[in-house]
């Protein structure tokens, strides 16, 4: 095979490499940020539940003040009943009394129902806070493990890039450039071998002559359709018609 294509071919090989941990390397981030979005959403969550909850203690210590004032005017209502002087004044007294007890015992209940909402609201933010806190220890976990092999991947990446340039400078410039034109759509198949006398990137049937040429020159052959290189593959026994 002919010598350029051959390191080619090589070039080939660790370009696809490091699409492939370019791409761990972006599945890596996009794991991380999904981690990251669900913690936002509980994070959200839990502080929207306190807010709820605070509203709900505004709206008791309210209704408790509430309360306050109609148990004080009860006990003023007793008094003024005790002087009463005569009937009328009395019953118009017992009137008041009834309405403040009526307002007593509906403040009482509202009270007690604000309780059982507090409480609930409180469950769910112990929930919150729980699953949260679970989250966040599963991120440190992962980032750990996200650091490590991105470090790694970039570590490889390092050594592959560096492969490369020790073979680049030994190829021909135009046929390197040839071959990095053919990079940008082929996505790692610039090079392919002819199988079945088709090309192996489009899967067009090569012409007899082309197929000479490949097997009779050392000359670099494209293929006429899509522009690929085309190389022999060597057969083994098992291959061979
Ligand atoms: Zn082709």
């Amino acid at each position: 095979m002919n010598t350029d294509l051959k390191n080619l071919l090589n070039i080939q090989e660790f370009d696809k490499k490091v699409a492939l941990l370019e791409e761990e390397l972006d599945k890596i981030e996009k794991k991380e940020a999904k981690i990251v979005e669900v913690i936002d959403v509980k994070a959200e969550q839990l502080k929207n539940a306190k807010e709820e909850k605070e509203e709900i203690e505004k709206d008791k210590a309210f209704k408790e003040d509430l309360l306050n004032d109609t148990l004080e005017n009860l006990k003023k209502l007793e008094v003024k009943l005790n002087s009463a002087t005569n009937e009328k004044q009395a019953q118009a007294v017992n009137t008041e009394i009834d309405i403040a007890k009526t307002n007593k015992s509906v403040l009482e209940e509202k009270i007690v129902a604000l309780e059982e909402d507090i409480e609930l609201k409180e469950k769910d933010i112990k929930e919150l806070e729980d699953r949260y806190a679970q989250l966040q220890k599963t991120l440190q976990e992962h980032k750990t493990k996200f650091n490590e092999r991105r470090k790694q991947i970039k570590e490889e990446i390092k050594q592959i890039k560096e492969n490369k340039e020790n073979l680049i400078d030994n190829i021909d410039e135009t046929l390197l450039h040839k071959y990095e034109k053919l990079n940008k759509w082929t996505k790692g198949t610039s090079i392919v071998p002819v199988r079945q006398g088709a090309c192996y990137g489009c899967f067009m049937k090569l012409t007899p002559q082309t197929i000479t040429n490949l097997e009779e020159t050392d000359d670099i052959i494209f293929c006429p359709n899509c522009g690929r290189m085309l190389y022999k593959e060597e057969k083994t026994d098992s291959e061979n018609d």
